[in-house]
């Protein structure tokens, strides 16, 4: 099959990439906030810039957003430059935002007034996921929407889930990356402990990675950039702590007690002060590392 005419609009960290793709397999038109960025990557991908959102939108049948939360998603819609004034009957919309599920439910209605489908398809795997186009995608739609949405995001993912009605993506992407940020606090804290206590942090890493208390953090992220002292900045500790208020807020809506996401969430509040907006998410055990006094290194 081949691609319609696509456009994406964020071109962050993860956005980039993900358009790249996209920009392999099509026509595309970008746009992002701060043009110098869209005017490098429509040099770089053979792409087209677009001055606006609404002239990204006009022309395009698959429109996708990656933005920081749901409420610049939001914000992009309206004005007489703003996405609504381009998108044409029939247009797809995907939001590849990790957003939260309620605004995307707004958002949703207000495009099917005007004959635009929407799916909330956040992703998961990382920058480097993004690049060889094998990241996780958690969708929110219809039957029909998400089988339309299928094939433009399996350029994007090998792992498309469809999880539910609008909103359900959002929701999930908010559990899993606050499971995340509690495994990154816990496996930072226990990891300082046994360097204190006199044991290599590389040595248990080893035992732990061949045991039960495994996981993402101690098998990759931790060996490849907190052992090295690499701490690459790929992924916001700001957006991580979103994601985890995110959680938060479907514990509320559900009825569920959170007192162990309650507290993650605040300690990500605090090391978000702490270390300002553009620390990455695993920075958040340099806190722990210089609290205790010491690092974690092997
Ligand atoms: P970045 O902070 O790197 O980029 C954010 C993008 O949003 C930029 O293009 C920025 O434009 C744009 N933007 C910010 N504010 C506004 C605004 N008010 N109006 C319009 N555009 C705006 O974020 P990422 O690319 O890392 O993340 C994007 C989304 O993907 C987030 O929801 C994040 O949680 C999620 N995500 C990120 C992953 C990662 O590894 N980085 C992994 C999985 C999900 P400008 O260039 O002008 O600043």
């Amino acid at each position: 099959m081949s691609q319609p005419p696509a456009a994406f609009l964020g071109l962050g960290a993860i956005g980039a990439p993900m358009a790249a793709r996209l920009a392999r397999g099509g026509p595309l038109t970008v746009w992002n906030r701060t043009a110098e960025r869209a005017e490098r990557f429509a040099r770089e991908h053979g792409a087209r810039r677009a001055a606006t959102p609404r002239e990204a939108a006009a022309g395009a049948e698959v429109v996708v957003t990656c933005l920081p939360t749901s409420r610049e998603v939001e914000a992009l819609l309206d004005g007489p430059e703003g996405l609504l004034a381009g998108l044409a009957r029939g247009t797809l919309l995907l939001d590849c935002t990790s957003g939260d599920p309620a605004t995307s439910r707004r958002i949703a209605a207000r495009l099917a007034e005007r004959g635009v489908s929407f799916a909330d398809a956040p992703v998961s795997g990382g920058t480097n996921g993004a690049e060889a186009g094998t990241l996780t995608i958690m969708v929110g739609a219809d039957e029909s929407t998400f089988a339309r949405a299928r094939p433009i995001l399996a350029l994007l993912g090998s792992r498309i889930a469809h999880l539910g009605p609008v909103g359900a993506g959002h929701a999930v992407k908010a559990v899993n990356n606050a499971l995340l940020a509690v495994n990154i606090l816990a496996v930072g804290e226990g990891l300082a402990a046994l360097v204190k206590a006199g044991v290599p942090a590389r040595a248990a890493l080893d035992v732990v990675n061949l045991s039960s208390g495994r996981s993402f953090v101690t098998e990759t992220l931790v060996p490849e950039r907190v052992l090295t002292g690499a701490w690459p900045r790929t992924f916001r500790l700001a957006l991580l702590e979103k994601d985890v208020e995110i959680a938060r807020d479907l514990l509320r809506e559900t009825g569920v007690d959170g007192p162990v996401l309650g507290l993650t969430g605040e300690l990500f509040r605090q090391a978000r002060s702490a270390l300002g907006e553009s620390a990455d998410h695993l920075e958040a055990i340099r806190l722990i590392e210089s609290r205790a006094g010491t690092a974690i290194r092997g």
